[in-house]
């Protein structure tokens, strides 16, 4: 089978290309071995959170990285065997989550951002996906007073780039949201991100969209790729497919593809959880609702109230430890009326991660004809159209919205 490109991967990234790519008038097959969205893209807290210009940083305080270590903050969890393999890309994290680092990250982080609510929307409406999508932003909520001023010190930076995070009160609050419990002393608002009901309903939607713009989606597992004379053959089972170029967006799975043609990168994962409960009788949650002391988000989803959990650093195949949900659930019982469980199994994906907490999006160094789009950690549903627009604007050869040579993999030589 030949194309003009191949598309492996289709998460919220590797779809979102195939279909900015669709949309150029090129010829692509995307390929995965699942359905669109069924993975790591399925499985998140669905916030299209536009406003992150601060990172999920590694801690700099002696108290907040002793409470990681002793397992005190529910907001992290890890795994003794998986620490000697991280070892290196923990230092590394650690380094960019330095105060000069954390505003090379928001300048460079800014420049995504600021169109992935607009790129979303441009898909989602050519696509039908809109009564995914609403606006409402996000509710941030503190138990103590140290955790409030944490929150109100990322102010200054977020209205820099003309962010509207508002503290609102306990009253405000439960205006908001009548049926969460006031046993919090603050909140804050961030009005500028939108959530979606469905991440993975809204990736097989772009899917959807890419099949009727001519798009080809193929369902195979694709362990290899192979440079031929003039492209790249994408291996699978029943042979291949050939194009002149191939994108990688295999996500938590890049490196087991990339290791065979000598590519290697910093990329680990930071593991997480859901599970969806039951709303209590009457109960309703019209938006995302981050506990942050308690260490989870609530969110309302087609398939009930998702609670997601923060982060795991294990291996990406090591077995489930859910011990963050369970830790958590009680907590977001005291501040939401949650039902039962309604899976038996909780849900895990691995947030794919590279230590500068930016991706790598652009050409596979020293492989010509070969695309990276990996790594979008906390962010991936947020920047997924957008990385789409940039790698699509990349491969044509028009000039890219934004310099993207803070996102090029070389910057790991
Ligand atoms: C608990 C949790 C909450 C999150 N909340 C948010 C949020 O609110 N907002 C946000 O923006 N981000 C959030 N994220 C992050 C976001 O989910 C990820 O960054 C994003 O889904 C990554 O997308 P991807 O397309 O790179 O990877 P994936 O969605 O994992 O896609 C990779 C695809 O590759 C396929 N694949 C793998 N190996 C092969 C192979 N050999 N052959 C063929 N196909 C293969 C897989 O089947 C998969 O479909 C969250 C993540 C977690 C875990």
């Amino acid at each position: 089978m030949k194309t003009d490109t191949i598309v492996l991967g289709a998460g919220i990234v590797g779809t979102s290309i195939a279909l900015n790519l669709a949309l150029s008038g090129a010829k692509v097959t995307l390929i995965d071995r699942r359905g669109p969205g069924e993975e790591t893209s399925y499985g998140n807290a669905g916030l299209v959170e536009r406003a992150s210009i601060y990172p999920v940083a590694f801690p700099h305080d002696l108290k907040a990285i002793t409470d990681i270590v002793l397992k005190r903050n529910p907001a992290a969890n890890y795994h003794w065997t998986a620490l000697p393999v991280l070892a290196r890309w923990m230092y590394a994290y650690w380094r960019a989550s330095s105060p000069e680092g954390i505003l090379h990250y928001a300048r460079t982080i800014a420049n995504l951002l600021a169109l992935s609510l607009a790129e979303h929307e441009r898909l989602a409406g050519a696509a039908g996906a809109m009564h995914y999508f609403r606006e409402g932003g996000w509710l941030k909520l503190y138990r103590t007073e140290a955790g409030l001023d944490r929150e109100r010190s990322e102010f200054p930076l977020a209205r820099q780039y003309g962010l509207t995070p508002r503290e609102i009160t306990i009253e405000e609050s439960l205006a908001l949201e009548p049926h969460l419990r006031p046993i919090f002393r603050g909140a804050v608002l961030w009005s500028d991100p939108h959530s979606v009901s469905s991440p993975g309903g809204v990736t097989k939607a772009y899917a959807e969209y890419f099949r009727k713009l001519g798009g080809t989606i193929v369902q195979a597992d694709a362990r290899a790729l192979a440079p031929i004379p003039g492209g790249w053959r994408a291996v699978t089972k029943d042979g291949g497919v050939d194009g002149a170029n191939a994108v990688v967006a295999l996500g938590p799975w890049a490196p087991d593809v990339l290791r065979s043609l000598g590519l290697r990168l910093p990329l680990a994962v930071k593991r997480g959880y859901h599970m969806h409960y039951a709303a209590g009788a009457g109960a309703s949650l019209s938006r995302p609702v981050l506990d942050e002391e308690g260490g989870y988000v609530i969110t309302p989803v087609e398939q009930g109230i998702r609670l997601t959990t923060g982060v795991e650093f294990a291996r990406r195949d090591a077995h489930k430890t859910p011990v963050q949900l369970n830790w958590t659930e009680p907590l977001a019982r005291e501040l939401f009326p949650l039902g039962p469980r309604l899976e038996s199994e909780p849900w895990m994906g691995s947030r794919p991660a590279f230590p500068d907490m930016l991706p790598v999006v652009g050409p596979a160094p020293g492989r010509p004809g070969l695309w990276l789009a990996i790594g979008h950690q906390h962010l991936g549903f947020t920047l997924g159209p957008v990385t789409g627009r940039l790698i699509a604007e990349m491969m044509s050869g028009a000039t890219p919205f934004t310099d993207p040579t803070p996102f090029a993999a070389t910057r790991f030589r």
